[in-house]
């Protein structure tokens, strides 16, 4: 089995930031690498025979019964447009994902760029919460803050779409702190978006769009891996996301733990 060091991997294209599938989380951090633990690469044979024989363990584990819920439609109770970084996955959540939650994915977490899937879930589904799940160390924002015009035609549109964004950042800081609050500032961005998209179901209380960040690096303070909100329907206080009636199930703990921010709004 081929081994490399994360090290190798800084002369990785911009591309390979950006699409993040091949970027270990010391590539989208910017920074060290050096004395990271060495990085394995599967070959293609092993990787498809890692996901067929774990979907044989799958199949083992969720017999026939498993499915029964779901043969002829879906009812899922959440949208989640999230990026599509390998290091974020819905068993953030803790919860099934069969049948409860509705996956958009795109580098970038952005809601024009599946513009359609998203309708899909809100509109027809119809699910009562819409997430937008930004991350911590998320290469396209990093690379939406430099030159990538070298990059693809496809990667280069995805990526036009963030240039609101990085445009109305105050750039306080250094780079990594700038980083993390441009990825807020995009949940902001995204949030902002569905609510001109979908004003009347938000009016109607239908719908509630709630933004928030996968820190798996704890840049909030709330330990790694917390699923941090913040925004609900465009506030961005955290002390009145607090207040939201959409968290009144949430204890006070939970809510301290689950709120928070790094970047004032756009
Ligand atoms: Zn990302």
């Amino acid at each position: 089995m081929k081994k490399i060091h994360p090290a190798t991997q800084f002369t990785c294209t911009l591309a390979c930031a950006a699409l993040l599938a091949c970027a270990p989380a010391v590539l989208a951090s910017g920074g060290g690498g050096h004395d990271g633990p060495a990085v394995e690469v599967k070959s293609a044979e092993a990787t498809i025979k890692a996901a067929v024989s774990g979907n044989d363990q799958f199949t083992g584990h969720n017999d026939s019964h498993h499915f029964d819920g779901f043969q002829t439609g879906q009812t899922p109770t959440l949208t989640v447009v999230t990026c599509s970084d390998s290091r974020v996955h819905t068993h953030l959540f803790g919860m099934a994902p069969d049948n409860n939650i509705f996956v958009i994915r795109n580098i970038g977490n952005q809601v024009k760029n599946a513009e359609g899937s998203v309708d899909y879930g809100v509109r027809h589904l119809p699910t009562k919460i819409l997430l937008i799940l930004g991350h911590s160390s998320c290469g396209a924002i990093k690379a939406a803050m430099g030159d990538y015009s070298g990059e693809t035609k496809g990667i280069k549109e995805e990526l036009d779409n963030l240039k609101p964004v990085i445009a109305a950042e105050d750039k306080s800081g250094d780079a990594n702190a700038r980083w993390s609050k441009n990825v807020e500032r995009n949940v902001d961005y995204q949030v902002k978006t569905a609510l001109e998209l979908y004003k009347e179901k938000v009016a109607a209380k239908e719908l509630t769009v709630v933004g928030a960040v996968y820190d798996f690096n704890d840049l909030y303070g709330k330990g790694r891996g917390k699923l941090v909100i913040t925004n609900i329907n465009g506030e961005t206080t955290p002390n009145k996301i607090m207040d939201h009636p959409v968290l009144k199930d949430l204890n006070r703990g939970e809510i301290v733990n689950h709120v928070g921010s790094l970047a004032p709004a756009l």
